[in-house]
């Protein structure tokens, strides 16, 4: 099923991601993680691409898999920056051998050293190719903080205007841990015509590593709230990983009780930690 048919019934929507194994040693693991989150019942599922692509076959297998064995409707992850437009040619006719209907089209962060091939400079130019490939519902990524490489905000929200002009059917955001950072993000960018469903993109912190990768990575503001739980537990990762999922599963209620219906939780192959949500949830999101 398209994600655009998913979201335009208004209800609310739970969904979950995945990535995918770097070897082919960790197949078997990460599937067995995707189907256990899929017997939770998600509205689709995604599935992360390596921005070198030297991992996207295992993309498109675990895309699959959830379709074919858990009937849970998958998004794949496509990424240009390091591609060649024969490459992306090639997936698509993939993705489409396996009924995939769903792709979020990515730029990738450029990799130290520059970029291993030079046909896609931004995503906007991938959803237009996406778009020309046939009947594919295309997601693109947003970023309620702006871009770390863009000048400012609303530089930012142009390019965002870009994809939504080249074909793309919704947009999921960055990780926020601050609602009223979307908040005013989905003003800005309604202000500025863009009128696409917008799926929150949910986080939730499970050990302390990771907050220092995010934070290295996208510069994500952390609340005061949100430092005080990482001082507190920090050092112990049992009660980090409760706190973590209660500050997500908080962040989650607020946003669906002011009107936001499209909630995509980073659940990085974390069955458990999807499904302590979506218990959580169980009375919020049918
Ligand atoms: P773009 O939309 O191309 O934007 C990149 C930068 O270029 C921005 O600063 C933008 O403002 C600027 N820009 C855009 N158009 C123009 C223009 N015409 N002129 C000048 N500047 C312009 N990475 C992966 O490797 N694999 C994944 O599976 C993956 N999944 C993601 C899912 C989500 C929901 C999000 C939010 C990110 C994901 N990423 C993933 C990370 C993403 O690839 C990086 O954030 C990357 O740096 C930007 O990708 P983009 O598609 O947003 O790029």
């Amino acid at each position: 099923m398209k994600i655009r048919d998913i979201l335009a019934e208004g209800k609310t929507t739970l969904s979950f991601e995945v990535f995918p194994p770097k070897t082919a040693d960790n197949y078997r693991s990460v599937e067995e993680a995707a189907l256990e989150i899929a017997k939770i019942g998600p509205a689709f599922m995604s599935v992360t691409y390596g921005a070198g692509g030297g991992t996207s076959q295992y993309t498109v297998q675990i895309a699959s898999t959830i379709q074919k064995a858990a009937r849970v409707t998958p998004l794949a992850h496509l990424t240009c920056v390091s591609s060649t437009r024969q490459r992306v040619k090639e997936i698509l006719t993939e993705l489409k051998e396996n009924q995939i209907e769903n792709v979020l089209a990515l730029r990738g962060d450029i990799p130290e050293g520059g970029p291993l091939a030079h046909d896609y400079q931004y995503a906007s130019q991938l959803i237009y190719d996406v778009k020309q490939a046939g009947d594919f519902c295309i997601g693109a990524a947003c970023y309620p903080e702006g871009h770390v490489e863009s000048a400012n905000k609303t530089q930012d929200i142009l390019h965002l205007k870009e994809k939504v002009e080249a074909g793309c059917d919704f947009v999921t955001t960055q990780m926020f841990f601050d609602n009223n950072i979307l908040y005013n993000y989905l003003y800005r960018i309604r202000e500025k015509g863009i009128t696409v469903p917008v799926i929150a993109g949910i986080m939730p912190v499970t050990n302390v590593k990771q907050i220092h990768r995010i934070c290295k990575m996208s510069g994500t503001y952390l609340p005061s709230r949100f430092k005080a739980i990482v001082d507190r537990f920090g050092d112990n990762p049992a009660a980090m990983k409760q706190a973590g999922i209660a500050y997500a599963t908080e962040q989650i209620i607020d946003l669906i009780a002011n009107g936001v219906n499209g909630i995509h939780v980073y659940s990085m192959n974390k069955p458990d930690v999807a499904a302590r949500i979506k218990e959580s949830l169980s009375q919020i999101v049918g």
